[in-house]
This record gives structure tokens, sequence and C-alpha cells, in this order.
């Protein structure tokens, strides 16, 4: 029987094949005792060559997809299965104590990765999370439980899960997966960010999705409206939709090498593209992107099982900057905490994660993490237009800390004969309402301003990104929110600076008319929806737009706001 229920459109496209559901099944481990324990030796020597086997295959997939690096991981993980000290420890505890083979496997995982957690250097402690992972993998074996890797799908399928985190989201293979339904999350999550640079359809928020559909059920979903069909009673329109979704964006590729050129002839706009990671920059290129307003750089953080080096940061940079020739990137430092975490670092216990110890406040108190951020882009300034950027900035005296070091970097640098770019920018986030509220006098200090509506929304309506439950008030509309905006732009005109935008808002249509009468300078969205906002300014004067947005400040109500701008992008059209 067909169910249609509707979440949050996240990710857009139409996408229709059976679901894939994944749900981490907790893993429960009794400590009863065995007669035979020949039995569970066996079970034992099963489960690591299965186990084997899944690591030499996900081994070669990351090596294709990822690169050597993200591929030794898993050659280490294989080390581990092979060390002859801890399968001597398993085996004894199943021949001399009776152990059944789960407890054994999981008495002598918990015992190394304590020992390891508890030495000092930093390298030890992060090999206790690769013993949880690949020790975990062997007891699910054991115990006869599912595993799942989504590098391994080799079917088209559709993603159903509570939450995607963005090292999952990576190793998803665009060619199988057709699209994901998740329980939580919103247009702002990161979830939602990864479909979008990864051109998957997303609808999510659904609430209880994964208990809903079982794996193998057909689905189709429409990441615009956010509607999701379980087993679709009429397959046909749903193709004829995912055939008209292709039409459109088609038709936009006649944008690709056109100017940003309003109907008046304003050509000062510029619209860039979001990134995560250094191959994202092929499809902002070939979605006619005019530069990289924003380089998340924590998914380099986050992917990966220790804090990367400045060699290692130097490469991803550098090869951004390379790529984009010429056009400028923004490269955002570390913005980690909130729901952003790393598996080699534990962060404090806090109430409130997203108003407490993350981004510029970590790194700031952080200076040997920080140090070797800033060192390797200076160093990748040499090699084309670079800006760095601040994130989460609330006071002046932030910002001048995080400047000031770095120009201690950059001074320290040329002391070593390295070469820095001239072109280099120092700017900020602002994404916090104090910042708004203060950008005139950021603005003294600051190269440039990107506006994070993402967060700036979310603190200013109290009204957390990630909650389903608070959407109604998640409101970018408010006119509230315009008047920060108005105060940001205005402040960094007011000391001839420019104003971007980085928060999803910029890529939106209907944002887009209220922004260019704002004055905004440069637009960073998903690279697929940059093609759109060209077609939307391309019909639009500078004089209604600046009309429009002088109008809705003055409105009361993010309905009236919508209205206005609705009944213009409706005259574009004609
Ligand atoms: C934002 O807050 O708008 C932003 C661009 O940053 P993030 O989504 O990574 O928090
Ligand atoms: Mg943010």
């Amino acid at each position: 029987m067909s169910k249609k229920i509707t979440g949050i459109g996240a990710s857009e496209g139409i996408a229709i094949a059976k679901a894939y559901v994944l749900v981490e099944d907790h893993i429960k481990v009794s400590d009863t005792k065995v007669k035979d324990t020949k039995k569970e030796l066996k079970l034992i020597d099963e489960a690591l060559s299965k186990a084997k086997k899944d690591l030499s295959n996900l081994q070669k997939i990351a090596l294709e997809k990822l690169g050597p690096e993200k591929a030794a991981i898993f050659e280490a993980h294989e080390q581990i299965l092979e060390d002859p000290a801890m399968s001597e420890e398993w085996n004894k505890l199943v021949q001399e104590e009776f152990c059944n083979a789960a407890f054994a496997v999981k008495t002598v995982a918990d015992k190394y990765s304590a020992m390891f957690l508890a030495m000092e250097d930093d390298y030890f402690k992060e090999r206790a999370a690769d013993v949880k992972d690949v020790t975990e993998r062997l007891i699910r074996y054991i115990l006869n439980m599912p595993v799942l890797d989504l590098a391994t799908i080799a079917e088209e399928v559709i993603i159903v899960a509570d939450d995607l985190t963005p090292s999952q989201t990576a190793q998803l293979n665009p060619k199988f997966v057709k699209g994901f339904a998740t329980n939580i999350g919103g247009r702002t999550s990161h979830a939602a960010i990864m479909a979008r640079s990864l051109e998957i359809p997303a609808v999510l928020g659904l609430k209880n999705i994964t208990t809903t559909v079982k794996s193998g059920e057909m689905l189709a979903i429409d990441g615009q409206t956010g509607n999701l069909e379980i087993a679709p009673s009429d397959v046909k329109a749903w193709a004829t939709k995912e055939e008209q979704f292709k039409k459109i964006k088609q038709e936009l590729m006649s944008f690709k090498n056109k100017k940003t050129i309003t109907k008046d002839g304003f050509d000062k706009f510029i619209l860039e593209g979001n990134i995560g990671a250094p191959k994202d920059v092929e499809a902002v290129l070939s979605n006619g992107g005019e530069g990289i307003g924003l380089f998340r750089s924590e998914f380099l953080y986050m992917d990966n099982d220790h804090f990367p080096t400045e060699e290692e940061q130097f490469v991803a940079y550098k090869k951004v900057v390379e790529d984009m020739n010429g056009h400028v990137t923004i490269i955002r430092t570390l913005d980690i905490g909130g729901d952003k975490k790393l598996s080699y670092f534990k962060f404090p216990e806090e109430m409130n994660p997203f108003l407490g110890y993350r981004a510029i406040r970590f790194t700031l108190d952080r200076k040997d993490i920080f140090r070797e951020q800033i060192r390797a882009l200076l160093r990748a300034s040499a090699f084309g237009p670079l800006g760095i950027m601040f994130p989460m900035i609330a006071t002046i005296d932030e910002f001048k800390a995080a400047k000031q070091f770095t120009l201690d970097c950059k001074k320290e640098l040329e002391k070593e004969g390295v070469k820095i770019g001239k072109d280099l920018q120092i700017g900020m986030m602002v994404e916090i309402p104090a910042a708004a509220v203060n950008a005139e006098n950021f603005a003294k200090h600051a190269d440039f301003f990107s506006v994070g509506t993402n967060d700036l929304v979310q603190y200013s309506m109290a009204a957390d990104r990630m909650s389903e439950n608070v959407t109604y008030l998640y409101q970018p509309y408010n006119p509230s929110i315009l008047r920060l905006l108005k105060m940001t732009i205005d402040g960094a005109h007011k000391h001839g600076k420019w104003a971007g935008m980085c928060g999803e808002m910029a890529g939106e249509p209907q944002a887009i008319p209220l922004l260019m009468g704002l004055g905004l300078d440069a637009f960073s969205m998903s690279a697929t929806s940059i093609l759109r906002a060209r077609s939307i300014i391309s019909k639009l004067t500078l004089k209604e737009t600046q009309e429009l947005a002088s109008k809705a400040l003055d409105c009361e109500t993010t309905d009236e706001v919508l209205k206005l701008v609705d009944a213009l992008l409706a005259k574009s059209e004609k």
C-alpha cells in the first residue's frame, strides 16, 4: 500500500529506488560461559576472515574514491586484526576461561583501547578509536548481526537513516545512492549541505522514517517539495517529474558561460560555490562558479583520524587555489564543535554545545592547532588569490586576536623565506547577531564579511537549525533578519569593504532579489544553485530589487516579505 509523508526538501531532484535502511542497532554482548570452546574459536576465525575481506575491499574503494591517505586507514585496520598479541589473548580467554567468542574479543578490545587512550602521545591515543571500530566489525560478524558499509553499496538505493554523519556521507557513491531520507535535520544541517554538494536529492526531518519504511521497499522522493512516497502508486508520474527536473537543469546550462548581469546591465554581483573538499571544485566550475566563497575546512579534520598537519593542509588548500585558476578562494578556519565532532578529540561536555567551546573560541584557545592551519593557508596564498575567514566571531577582540595571530605567522614564514600571496585577505563570518549589529566597527579591521545565515538565523530566532520541531521559527525572511543583513552590508560598504553571504539563503530563489536590493556583493552557494541564481538575476533590474528591499525592511512579518518577493519574481517571468 502506498503511503505519502512530507518532510523538509533539502536537496533538489527526484529519486526513485529501493530503500536501504541504515540502523545502527546496539551491540549486546553477554558474558555467558561456554562448553564448546572449539566452536567459539571457529566463530572468531570465520569472523576474522570476513572482516579482513571487507577491509581490503574498503581499502580498494577508498583508494579509488578518496586517495591513498584514506585507504591507508583501512590498511591500518587490517593490521590490527592481524595483531598476534590480541588474538592470543582472546583465544586464551575462550580456551582457559570458557568465555564466549564475542565476550572474549570485546574484553581484549576494551583493554587495548583503554591502554591506547591512556598514552601521552596523540598518535597512540587515536589508535583507540581504530581498535574499537575494527573489533566492532568482528563482534558483529560473531553475533551474526548486519555489518553496514555505505561504501560497498552496489545497487541503486535511497538511504534511509536517522541522520547521516559527514564521514558517512563522504563514503556514498552517487552512482548507486540515488537519494536520502532521514528522521532529523533541516535545510542547513550538514547532511543537507553534503547532499547538495554531491547533487543527491534529499528529504530530511521525516521524524520516524527509519521505522516506517523497510529495506527493499520502493521509495520515491522529491528533494524540493519534501514529499516522499513509500511503494509509489504511480511510478510513471514520478518518472515524468524526474524528466522535467532534468530538463530544467539542462535549460539552465545555457547560463554557464554567460556573465552575471541584471536586466538593466549591472554586472558587479559575483556568484560563487561552497565546498567541503578539494574535489568539489570541479562541480563549482562546471556550474559556472566565479569563485569559492566558502571552503569548510573542518571536513579535512572530520574526515581524518588525526589533526591534519600543516603539510597535509597545505596540499589541499594549494590544490583548490590552483584549480580555481585566478578566481578568489575563501577558506574558513576550523569551525568545529556544536554538531561537528572529531573522532580523535574529546570536546568538553556542555549543556549547549552550539553556544559553547567551538570554532574560533576553540582555535584561539588551541594555538598549536590553529598555527598549523594558518601557516598552511598562508603558504597556499602564494598560488592564487586567497581569503582567510574566521568563523563564529562575536567580538572585535576575538577578530583582532585571530588577525594578529595570522600576521605573526606570516612574519615567521617570511623570515623562513616563504612567499605569501600579495592578494591575501583576512575576513570574518557574520553569523552571530552581535557581529551583525556591530558590523560598522568590525569593518574597520576586517577585509570582508561573509554572512553565515544558517547560524545567524538560528541565533537570532533562538531556533535550533537542526530541530524539525521549531522549523516554523527558522525564518531567514523575517524582517529582523533582513535588518541585520542591511546593517552588515552597509557596515562593510561604509569602510570600502565587500560583503558576501555563504549561508544557504544566498542560493534561494526568493532571497536573491532581496539580497540584490540590499547591496550584497558576493553570493556563495551549493554548486547546483549557481546557474539558477544567474538566471534569476538576469530577469531583474537592480532598481526594482532596491525598491523591493526597502519595502521588505518595513514589513512586519515573513509572510508580508515573501508576498512582495513572489510578486516581483512572477512579474520577472512574464
Ligand atoms: C552558516 O552558518 O551560515 C555557515 C555558512 O556555516 P555552517 O553552515 O558551516 O555553520
Ligand atoms: Mg556557521
